[in-house]
């Protein structure tokens, strides 16, 4: 007997006031850890929603998941939402999709960059990692949309990685110490 109890979790980052104090400061749910954890995995391969309000260009996304194709994942149905789109207008993510798009009203405005929360199912707290995440909404400032990496990190949080403290990593929850280091994520 599976029990579902979904499971929000959310990474966020910033501050984003001042470009220049962007990274000084990762305010993530869970602090940044020095060891690579990825809590839960897709069942399905995850669909990418675009909303038209979204900070990022087609272009961008395409970048972004080739950076993980090249990994080991796989994704689903990658497109771009009408603008009358119900999930973009009510802010309620699709099953098994990753929903994209600028902050809602819960996002803290000039303390992050870019947010990611994932909800999943988890039938054993003895083992998170086992958890199944079922749907993601990546959200990131507009005027951060197109800069590098930030959309590859909150995929990876999406994907169930934390933050972590490497210097040159992607998932270095601090945007100027991370980087294309790719160790550990490979599928
Ligand atoms: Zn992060």
């Amino acid at each position: 007997m599976r029990l579902l109890l979904p499971i929000l979790l959310v990474t966020t980052h910033g501050p984003a006031s001042d470009r220049a104090l962007n990274d000084r400061v990762c305010l993530t749910a869970a602090a940044a850890s020095s060891a690579l954890e990825q809590n839960g995995s897709w069942g399905y391969p995850p669909e990418i929603l675009v909303c038209a309000t979204g900070p990022v260009t087609m272009d961008r996304v395409e970048k972004a998941i080739k950076y993980w194709t090249k990994l080991g994942y796989t994704f689903g149905i990658v497109e771009e939402a009408p603008r009358d789109h119900y999930g973009c207008a009510t802010g309620k993510v699709p099953y098994n999709t990753i929903m994209i798009d600028i902050p809602s009203q819960s996002f803290k405005m000039g303390v992050h960059l870019g947010s990611t929360k994932t909800w999943r199912n988890n039938d054993n707290e003895q083992h998170p990692r086992a958890a199944e995440i079922f749907k993601a909404k990546i959200e990131i400032i507009p005027a951060w949309g197109a800069t590098e990496r930030i959309l590859e990190h909150e995929i990876g949080h999406a994907l169930g990685w934390n933050d972590v403290t490497h210097t040159g990593h992607m998932m270095n929850g601090v945007w100027s110490l991370g980087g294309y280091n790719s160790r550990g994520l490979k599928q």
